[in-house]
């Protein structure tokens, strides 16, 4: 049987960055993925990701974010590939919204964090963002936060480079392999069987996405597996003023409906469109039974709720369009850490809920100290499965 200090199952955004911290650092690593990732099965796919330094979900996740921008930094000087775009980020609300982004109170927590980290943000009100961006239908009880260091995060790119990394550093990676069951052992260490092969390691590090109700069937009661449609809808007029050195990423609360929509500059050229989407919070799926087309209609029913009412010059031609998935827990929150009563050779990473992207590489980092040393320099106590709000207990 062979044996490693630590076995990831899943490599997508969290599992791949684990994977890279713990080959740098010179452990006898493996990730196992059941695809070839990056891939389009779970929820790292789609081009791009919105990164922000102050956090409105929590000021417990700032850290992670700032501490993800110097990781990013490190990477790119690695590989030589870009994987953060700078374009500032709008957050727009207005005083009668019932929208939530993720959470309550996002837009006062994100000022909040800014303050508190002494991150540049600008407050616009609806004349400064209508002259700022002309393109925006804004209202005249809307305002805005905007950050200067708010951008994008390419999502399939970052995978990419961790592996490519971790792989020179002497990582083992098994694709298109998926752990059937995991088991911990009396001497300490944990069995991982795969249908061909049974290892050992002294550390699992479970970073399986929407997959890992499939390991553990109990945190249905924390988690939730989402469908999220982005679309890519095509611009008839202004296309100079969506280019991302003019139009920043956003997030764009419903008026007056409980909604928000997010997106991005124009990061494809005139025909490439740009991409909005916006959060769904319901009906549950699973990634197995998950549809994974986008009708015309729903397409249809996205731009003339969430796009045109909005956006001046963007058609109602949808370019393209792309499934993806949240595994979304209460209040938006991560789940982190090995549970009690349990071995704490298996530590759990959900750490999604919409928003995970950007906090992924410090999370990778810290999930890798805590296989080799037991803790993480930031704190993760606040994201432990203890903290979670089980479904039921809101329901009743
Ligand atoms: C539409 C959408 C928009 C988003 N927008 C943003 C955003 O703007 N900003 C942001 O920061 N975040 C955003 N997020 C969230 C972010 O993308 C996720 O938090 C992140 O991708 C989650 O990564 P993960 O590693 O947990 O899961 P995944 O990327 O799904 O990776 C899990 C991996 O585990 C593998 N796996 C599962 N089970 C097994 C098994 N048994 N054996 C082997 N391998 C297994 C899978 O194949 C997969 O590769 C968005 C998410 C979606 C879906």
């Amino acid at each position: 049987m062979q044996s490693f200090d630590t076995i990831i199952v899943g490599l997508g955004a969290a599992g791949s960055a684990a994977l890279y911290q713990l080959a740098r650092s010179g452990a006898k690593v493996l990730g196992i993925d059941s695809f070839s990732p990056p891939h389009k099965m779970g929820s790292s796919h789609g081009e791009s990701r919105i990164t922000r330094k102050a956090i409105g979900e929590g000021g417990e996740y700032t850290p992670l974010v700032l501490r993800s921008f110097e990781i990013v930094d490190e990477l790119e000087k690695l590989s030589g590939r870009m994987i953060y775009q700078k374009t500032g980020g709008l957050m727009i609300s207005n005083e009668n919204s019932i929208a939530i982004h993720h959470v309550e109170n996002f837009f006062k927590t994100t000022i909040e964090a800014a303050q508190t980290y002494n991150i540049d943000y600008q407050l616009l009100d609806a004349a400064d963002i209508r002259k700022r961006f002309p393109t925006l239908n804004i209202a005249d009880d809307e305002y805005a936060y905007f950050e200067t260091d708010a951008g994008i995060i390419k999502p399939e790119i970052a995978i990419s480079v961790q592996l490519d990394l971790a792989e020179e550093y002497g990582a083992a990676i098994a694709r298109n392999t998926t752990v059937k069951s995991l088991q911990a052992l009396d001497n300490g260490k944990v069995k991982v069987e795969t249908a061909a092969k049974t290892y050992l390691a002294a550390k699992v590090l479970v970073t399986a996405g929407p997959w890992l109700l499939n390991l553990r069937p109990d945190f249905a009661k924390y988690f939730s597996v989402l469908r999220q449609v982005l679309y890519w809808f095509e611009i008839e007029d202004h296309y100079q003023a969506y280019l991302p050195d003019k139009f920043p990423i956003f997030i764009w609360d419903g008026r007056p409906s409980l909604e928000s929509r997010y997106g991005f500059p124009a990061l494809d050229g005139r025909d490439g469109g740009i991409k909005i989407a916006s959060p769904r919070y319901d009906p549950e799926t699973t990634a197995e039974t998950v549809d994974r087309t986008v009708s015309a209609k729903e397409s249809e029913q996205m731009y003339q709720e969430q796009v045109k009412p909005f956006f001046k010059g963007i058609g109602g031609r949808c370019l393209k369009s792309a499934v993806c998935l949240y595994t979304d827990a209460r209040h938006s929150r991560f789940g982190i850490g090995s549970l009690e009563g349990e071995s704490d050779a298996i530590i759990y990473a959900s750490a999604c809920s919409g928003h995970g992207f950007k906090h992924s590489f410090a999370v990778g980092e810290a999930l890798g100290q805590i296989a080799l040393c037991g803790e993480s320099k930031i704190d993760l106590s606040s994201f432990g499965f203890d903290k979670l709000e089980a479904k039921q207990e809101h329901e009743s």
